[in-house]
């Protein structure tokens, strides 16, 4: 039986990325491995739109999470912490440990952030030196629209802004130089359809200039260590790097940096989201606006969603399950890989399936998606 990976991390990679992962090993000090690392930097400031480059090293998206705590937050540090969900409360955590007071400002999960919660909590803060946010909040499926939250932040002592993109950078615009974002966090299985293993930090001027006056309580994510290397001539890594992760990194760059990738993703969502509803789930997010172009989370609208990702799993569809407050409540589908209508018809037909009898009629499921996916 074919197996189909619908999770939100890991996603599919395709086979030219897996074919590259599969070649011989380069030594990591050599000047082979300078140019891939140089290639990488290239496409990932073309994705990004930015000059700056992105210090890549193993770990998942929590370590890149990590890193940004380690580096811009401890006992002297008076943080916002934004959360709408399960990631967003990860990152708090995470930022706490290092010791640093924290101002909790919690969005119902399922919603977005609205650009003037995180505005007033900066005003009513202004001694606040750091912001945290999440692009795309993988345990509801909510997109935040990052450029409109800090473009309403006061001017004045403006904290340095953390964004947690382990789910979006790749499948949705993320211009954190333009948008003035200090420092984003993310990770290779997402987004950016490479299998685990790479975590990524980009960061602006400001934020490089503060990391060089902070001491980092950690040695292995110390930024500093990583600005050494990462900008001399022949770039390296300071530790170790997984070679065969970067080949994979490289070759799946090319995908995601073709015309109108951002575009697919987007309608492939909204195609997927108007099938789903019409097959008679409920989406979590109610505004579309927020809807993420890389995950959807829904629910049987009277009756036992576990139920349904159980007959998904046993037609080869794997989909993930809620977290948190939402645990054995949502099924969440991923989109993040070159979904088009093809896979839109599999995921679709997959829950038409799997709700068996409990529907009585097909409704016009697929009509419904076609249309959305044709609406420009
Ligand atoms: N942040 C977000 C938004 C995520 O989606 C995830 C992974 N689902 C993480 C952080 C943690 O990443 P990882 O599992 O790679 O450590």
């Amino acid at each position: 039986m074919n197996k189909y990976l619908m999770t939100p991390g890991p996603v599919p990679v395709s086979t030219e990325v897996s074919l590259k992962e599969a070649r011989p090993l380069i030594g990591h000090r050599g000047s082979e491995f300078s140019e891939l690392f140089s290639n990488i930097e290239a496409k990932l400031s073309r994705l990004l739109e930015s000059g700056g480059k992105t210090v890549i090293f193993p770990a998942s998206g929590t370590g890149a999470l990590e890193c940004l705590a380690a580096n811009f937050t401890g006992p002297d540090t008076k943080v916002i912490s934004v959360s709408c969900g399960v990631f967003g409360d990860r990152f708090r955590e995470i930022t706490a440990l290092t010791g640093a007071e924290i101002i909790n400002v919690d969005v119902t999960p399922g919603e977005g952030v609205s650009p003037s919660v995180a505005a007033r909590a900066v005003e009513e803060n202004p001694d606040a030196g750091v912001l945290l946010l999440t692009q795309n909040e993988t345990s509801t499926g909510v997109f935040n629209h990052i450029d409109e939250i800090i473009s309403a932040l006061p001017e004045k002592n403006r904290p340095l802004v953390l964004v947690d993109g382990v789910s979006s950078v790749g499948a949705m615009p993320c211009f954190p130089e333009r948008w003035g974002i200090d420092a984003l966090a993310t990770a290779s299985q997402k987004g950016l359809l490479t299998p685990p293993g790479l975590a990524l930090v980009w960061l602006s001027e400001r934020a490089w200039k503060t990391a060089e006056t902070r001491k980092c309580g950690s040695y292995y994510f110390d930024l500093m260590r990583q600005k050494k290397v990462l900008y001399k001539d022949a770039p390296e890594n300071p530790y170790t790097p997984p070679v065969t992760l970067y080949y994979a990194l490289d070759a799946a760059l090319d995908g995601i940096l073709e015309d109108g990738w951002f575009d697919l993703r987007r309608r492939a969502a909204r195609a997927l989201a108007t099938g789903i509803e019409s097959l008679g789930f409920d989406l979590l997010v109610r505004d579309e606006y927020y809807r993420s172009p890389g995950v959807t989370a829904f629910s049987l609208k009277s009756g036992d969603t576990p139920a349904i990702s159980k007959a998904l799993k046993s037609i080869g569809v794997e989909p993930a399950g809620g977290q948190g407050q939402f645990k054995g409540k949502l099924i969440r589908m991923s989109h993040y890989h070159d979904v088009r209508w093809p896979e839109i018809s599999l995921a679709l037909g997959s829950l038409y399936a799997a709700l068996g009898d409990a529907r009585q009629s097909a409704g016009d499921f697929m009509a419904a998606a076609f249309g959305r996916w044709e609406e420009r």
